[in-house]
Parts: structure tokens; sequence; C-alpha cells
């Protein structure tokens, strides 16, 4: 039996109980890493993260992360560790400082392991877009296993680490999650820090994490929430206590759903799958709501997030010019117009530069008032729409995709012509900066499917109690590639 493949819970009991030492765990995970081939890491720390398990003798019962390894998006800063966001035009980059975040799971004696592929500087949905390639799905080696933070969720389904840091600006851990059968978090906006985590359009960005059950989560999200004067935009708002939480029933007991979102998934096991769940909770005692939200809405959706992303990332990313961090350019270049160009135009990828040119092009004073007010305008209607939504019903559940993972020869990097919102609704809790969960729910021939869970601002415990009882229900605990149950 692997170590590796159980949960934070049950490898902490273990370490407690000396039945595996933290120096046993990190030399499997550096094993169990190296023969992967699923192209997840940026950038391994294996020796110090061996070091820091040797220097662990012993484990208390209240060290409930200590001697735990874990692996973290390539964009988060991690001092002395090359940190690159997937963009050749970071490479060399190497931060001086840990991330909040980082810093937190680290003070509590967690050990990173390495750092992981993602889509370039996390735009983009499928694990492709990164500088050293495609990231594989380990359920099958020619699918995608989504993105952008797809090495770590990738990592968490083979069992090299329980849980990782990813990001999630539109949907980037929720919907990997799915297509990985683990469990995937983004809490509310302003919940957690994001010191030190790259901005990609910061009015949507939330730090957000993989891990195999929903207490797993729970803790993460006890641990890393809560004000840091590091981050302004983090929030004051007290820490619930969101395992105790899980011990209790939930009150919160509307679920409604979208049937236009149900109507558009073609694929009948997972909508099979769907309708069990919702009979499943309604045994316990939920009352599931049919809710008609306006699909006016909701084909608004991917327009008014690219536009907002777009235009968010093309201001952040200006800084990233060749001058102050990673890539050399021409040091011949005679003006610093050609200079800045040339580490531009070799940095970043063609996915990239479109975006920056979207984003430009929307907030240019000309075009301003059309492009980029307008689609702050369509987002506040997207809110006011989810808030009426949230003054009848606790929860929005939907499957997380309509279909199983892709394959990667169908990836291409062009703006999809015909964009539905069955493949962008995740983003709902992004424009609204709501918490959301992803749960594995079944498996079709193998592949991996989740559902998603939306709860109201600041309701993460509500979220987690939901997410138990359909945990209940799945029996998908601790599910790795190597070994899970069917789900339903
Ligand atoms: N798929 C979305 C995009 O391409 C989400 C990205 C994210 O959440 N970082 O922008």
């Amino acid at each position: 039996m692997s170590y590796l493949d159980l949960t934070i819970s049950q490898m902490h009991l273990a370490l407690v109980e000396g039945m595996v030492t933290p120096a046993d765990l990190v030399k499997e995970a550096i094993a169990v890493s190296k023969g992967n081939k699923c192209n997840i890491f940026e950038a391994t720390d294996f020796e110090n993260a061996l070091k820091q398990a040797e220097s662990i003798t012993k484990v208390d019962e209240k060290d409930t992360l200590l001697g735990i390894p874990f692996l973290v998006k390539d964009n988060y800063s991690t001092a002395g560790v090359e940190t690159t966001a997937s963009s050749n035009i970071l490479n060399g980059y190497v931060p001086t400082f840990d991330a909040e975040v980082v810093a937190r799971l680290k003070s509590k004696g967690a050990i990173m392991l390495a750092k992981t592929t993602m889509d370039e500087l996390a735009m983009g949905g499928t694990g492709t877009s990164g500088h050293k390639g495609a990231t594989l799905n380990p359920f099958d080696q020619t699918r995608i296993i989504g993105g952008s933070s797809s090495g770590s969720c990738a990592g968490v389904a083979e069992g090299i680490a329980p849980f990782a840091l990813g990001s999630d600006t539109g949907d980037s851990v929720r919907k990997p999650a799915g297509y990985g059968g683990v469990y995937g978090f983004k809490p509310t906006w302003s919940r957690i820090s994001r010191f030190g985590l790259f901005p990609f359009a910061p009015s949507l960005d939330a730090v957000g994490y993989f891990a195999r059950s929903v207490e797993d989560i729970a803790l993460l999200t006890e641990i890393l929430a809560g004000h840091d004067e590091k981050d302004m935009s983090s929030s004051y708002r007290p820490v619930e206590d969101y395992l105790g939480m899980l011990k209790n029933d939930s009150h919160a007991k509307k679920v409604g759903y979208f049937p236009s979102v149900i109507k558009a998934i073609p694929d009948k096991k997972i909508i099979a799958s769907f309708d069990k769940c919702l009979a499943g909770l309604k045994e316990k005692g939920y009352e599931i709501v049919s809710y008609d939200f306006p699909e006016d809405l909701l084909n608004a959706l991917y327009p008014t997030y690219m536009i907002i992303s777009c235009s968010e990332a093309t201001s952040n990313d200006a800084n990233l010019d060749g001058v102050k961090f990673g890539l050399k350019p021409d040091q011949n270049a005679k003006t610093w117009e050609a200079y800045m160009s040339d580490a531009r135009t070799r940095g970043f990828s063609s996915l990239i530069k479109r975006r920056f040119i979207i984003g430009s092009f929307s907030l240019l004073a000309e075009n301003q008032a059309e492009l980029f007010r307008r689609a702050q305008k369509a987002r506040r209607l997207i809110y006011e729409a989810m808030e009426k939504f949230f003054a009848s019903c606790d929860y929005l559940l939907l499957p997380c995709a309509k279909g199983k993972p892709p394959f990667i020869k169908d990836i291409s990097d062009r703006w999809d012509p015909n964009p539905n919102f069955v493949d962008n609704h995740l983003g709902l809790a992004n424009l609204g900066g709501y918490p959301s969960l992803t749960c594995p729910l079944g498996y079709e021939d193998g592949l991996p499917y989740g559902i998603n869970i939306t709860g109201r601002q600041f309701e993460e415990g509500k979220v987690f109690q939901i997410g138990k009882d359909i945990e209940n229900l799945t029996g998908l605990v601790n599910a790795t590639v190597s070994k899970h149950g069917e789900g339903i």
C-alpha cells in the first residue's frame, strides 16, 4: 500500500502513530514523480524537501500539516525556486519570497515538493499552452487534464501529493478537478490572501486548491483564509470553524439548478449521475429547485469574462518587459521599445498575445465605453441575477463539464467562434466572487467527471456541508488514478 494515496487527515494519523515518517513520504513522492509521464512539473525542489522531511522527528496530533508533501502551481512566488507561470518570458526568474499561502503552509510544516505546469500565465483552460507543452490526463494520456492549474490537478489525481495549490480566475481549479476526479475549491473573492500569486485578472482571481476529500478542503481553508496585511484586498472577516461545521448537518437545504445548462449537456451518463445526486440529496432532506436563470445572461458570460479578464491581464502583465525579471532580450537593441518588443515577442505564446490584443483593444479610449465599461455593466447584471437566485436558493448545483476530457489533438488555442455557456458556466462564481467546490461524481469509460456547487459569498462552511453529503453519496473519498470506486 502507498501512504501517498492517503488524504491529508489519514496521512497525518499515520505520521502521528509512527506508521510512516515524513522522510518515507517524501522519498516515495520523489520516486513516483520521477516515473511520471504526464508532464506535471515545472521545477522540483526534491533535495530541500527531503532535508526538511528528515529534520522532523515527531508529529503531534495538533500538527495537522507537519510532514505532509504538497505541490504548488507555478504562478505562486516561491523563495529560491524558479517560478515562470509556464511562460518563456519568466524563464530564469527566481523569487526572493514566498507567496502568503505558500508561507502559511510551510509555517505549518507542510513540505513543498515541486512547482507544477499550467496554461501560460493562467490564461486558458486546457493545460496545453504552457512553455513545456501539454499536461496529460493521468487517466488517459491522450486527453487533457484541463487547466489552467493542470500539473497541480494531475499530481493529486496521480497520488504524488494529497493536496496542491492552484488558482482560479474563471474555472481553472474547478474544471480540471472534474477531469481529474478530485476535489477542487475556490473560496469567496478576498477570503484568502493573494500576495505572491501572479495576477491574471484581480477582480476575478482566487487562490484555489485540489485535495481528495471535503474534510481536507475544509482543513486547508481554515489554514489559508483570513486577513493578510500584505494583500489590501483580503477580507477582515473572522474565519469560521469549517471542520467543526462539517460535523453538523446543514440547515441550508435548498438546491437550485439551471435547466438550460442541463439541456445543453449531451452526455447521458453525466446527466444520469447528476439526477442521481439530486435524488440522493432529496432523500437527505434537501429541496431541489429548477431555476430559470436568464439565458441572455448565460450567453453574455463568456464575452463578459473575456473582455474583463483580458483587459485586466494586459494591464497587469505590462510589467513583463524583459527589464526587471526573466528572459533577457536582445542586448544590442537600439531603443527601449525594440528591447521590450523583443522580450515580449519571444516571451509570450500566440494565445497570450491574442488575449493582450483583446484587452488593449477593449481598453482603448475610443472603445472603452462600448467594450470594457459595457462588460462591467453586463457583469453587474449577471451578479444581480445570481443574487436573486441566492435569495431563493442556498446552492447552485451543475455538472462541471459537458462530456469527457477532450483529446489533446483536438485542442486549438484559437478563440472559440461559437462559445456555449455550458463550457463556461463555472465562471459565474468568479464574476460574483462566490465560493465554489467541485466534487468527483462518477466515471465514464474510466474517465472521471465532476459536479460543482456554488454558494453565497462567505458561506464556504455551508458549501462544505453539502459537499460532504455529496461525498457520502458518491463514496469518492481519496480517489486516485490507481484506486477509486465507481461514484454514482
Ligand atoms: N478557462 C478560463 C480562461 O481561459 C479560466 C482561466 C483561469 O481560471 N485562470 O481564462
